[in-house]
């Protein structure tokens, strides 16, 4: 086998156990390869097994990539994700580009992504991300003002709101990672009980994916267990 069939194969595997031991189905979480640092052709390989849904952080280098990939005949139809850091800057290459956005945190970016997004694409997915690790320098709104946020997003034209990403805290202990996990599920839980019908809950790396399927994820972002170690 390939390495690229064997990682995809044993992260499908991963997530397929991670899914029957909390009685999930399978088809209810969705794997996104997260390609940042890695060439062109690690993405062709993946996404001639199979794998089309990509996510990248840094911008000039996900374009690249983007507009390099879409010119090949032999690559599929890929879904790009931008999950990385977003400066209001920078939004229009986002709108213009991406499927998806995993990182919005503030009203000024998505009513920039809303301006920007071209009237001929479909409205842009878009992922409120949470601050559940309570450190003021992470990135993501807190979860008191999750609410208020998501329902002035859900308002815009040229966006469609998913749902809720979080990054938790670099730790190893499972538990901490348990209740911020779920710090962001039960965000999750109120929002739709307010009648935003949110479907996605993007939470879940190559360390903790099992952990965060337990709590409810419905993607998971894997690097470095498809694509091999970041240099
Ligand atoms: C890099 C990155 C990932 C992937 O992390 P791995 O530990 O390599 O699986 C997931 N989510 C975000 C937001 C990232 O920046």
């Amino acid at each position: 086998m390939s390495s690229a069939l064997e990682q995809l194969t044993s992260i499908q595997q991963r997530i397929r156990i991670a899914c029957e031991r909390s009685g999930r189905d399978f088809a209810s979480v969705q794997l996104l390869a997260v390609s940042k640092t890695f060439p062109a052709e690690a993405i062709l390989d993946m996404a001639t097994l199979g794998q089309t849904a990509f996510g990248e952080n840094y911008l000039q280098e996900a374009l690249d990539k983007i507009t390099h990939l879409a010119e090949l005949p032999t690559c599929p139809p890929l879904q790009w994700h931008f999950i990385g850091p977003i400066q209001s800057n920078k939004t229009r290459p986002i709108a213009e580009h991406f499927d998806w956005v995993h990182s919005v945190d503030r009203l000024k970016i998505a009513q920039r992504l809303a301006e920007q997004r071209p009237a001929h694409l479909s409205p842009l997915n878009v992922l409120i991300q949470i601050n559940t690790s309570g450190e003021d320098s992470k990135s993501g709104v807190n979860p008191a003002d999750a609410v208020a946020l998501c329902q002035a997003v859900a308002s815009l034209p040229k966006l469609r709101l998913r749902g809720l990403m979080t990054i938790p805290s670099p730790t190893e202990n499972m538990e901490q990672l348990r209740g911020e996990f779920n710090i962001c599920k039960t965000v999750f839980t109120t929002l739709n009980s307010a009648g935003l019908g949110l479907d996605t809950l993007s939470m879940g790396m190559s360390a903790d994916l099992e952990l965060a399927i337990e709590c409810g994820s419905t993607c998971v972002r894997v690097g470095t267990a498809l694509f091999g170690a970041r240099h």
